[in-house]
């Protein structure tokens, strides 16, 4: 069963590659093939960045920013993070539109929800850049919003070298398991730190499924499209 219209989410992180700082062109570069062949599985697709390879609010905050500037500027980080992708996927001869939730029109459109819906439709790749335009929110929560509004059928959670949810940290510990299925109430419950309490209870409250693979293993972001990844999938 193939999804007829996603929305993926890709962590700053993850545009980051070995450095762990910054943007990899090389490295979008291939993010960017990626979405390309999953596009052509015939999908409409959003993307939602982080921008943790550049700021986190967080950090400025601990460092005695105000909190609200501090956010600000991770949102901008999203914002570059977004126009490096599209850059990458336009090289690559992929049709796509940027909106920013922050209206900066001469770098790209503003956010408005049935503009973004006709582009998908006319079988753009839409990212949407600036997180939710609000401070104290993170892009996770910013790809449940999205998702929300779009009317998307899952949140494709393409995360950095983790190829699941697991009942603990496998790094740390051995008898970690990994979960092929799971309900909101469980993440819940059990604590799971998939995404941010406000991102689960978004994605909760609007049914939204989630599909947690690793994107470091080339082809899953198509067959997460499909439904056919070796993954998690969360839902109601
Ligand atoms: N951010 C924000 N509001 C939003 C989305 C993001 O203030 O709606 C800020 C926040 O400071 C966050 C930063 O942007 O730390 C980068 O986003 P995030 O940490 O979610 O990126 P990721 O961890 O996915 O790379």
């Amino acid at each position: 069963m193939r999804y007829n219209r996603v929305l993926l989410k890709i962590s700053g992180e993850a545009l980051a590659g070995v450095k762990g700082f910054g943007i990899d062109p090389e490295v979008v570069l291939n993010i960017a093939k990626q979405i390309k062949d999953a596009h052509k599985k015939g999908v409409e697709m959003a993307v939602v960045c982080g921008g943790g390879n550049i700021w986190r609010g967080k950090t400025g905050a601990d460092m005695g920013m105000e909190r609200a500037s501090a956010d600000y500027m991770g949102m901008l980080a999203t914002i570059m993070n977004g126009l490096a992708l599209q850059n990458a996927l336009e090289s690559i001869g992929v049709d796509t539109r940027c909106m920013t939730a922050i209206e900066m029109k001469e770098v790209a459109e503003p956010y408005i929800r049935r503009r973004a819906v006709r582009h998908l439709e006319k079988g753009r790749i839409v990212i949407f850049a600036g997180g939710t335009g609000s401070p104290y929110f993170t892009t996770d929560t910013t790809a449940a919003l999205r998702a929300a509004e779009i009317n998307a059928d899952v949140i494709l959670m393409a995360k950095n070298g983790v190829d699941g949810v697991y009942s603990a940290d496998p790094k740390i510990d051995p008898k970690a398991t990994k979960y092929d299925r799971l309900t909101y109430l469980d993440v819940l419950n059990k604590d799971l730190k998939i995404m941010d309490q406000t991102a689960i209870t978004l994605c909760k409250d609007n049914d939204i499924d989630l599909s947690v693979f690793n994107m470091q293993q080339e082809g899953n972001i198509a067959l997460a499209c499909e439904n056919k990844v070796n993954g998690t999938i969360i839902s109601k």
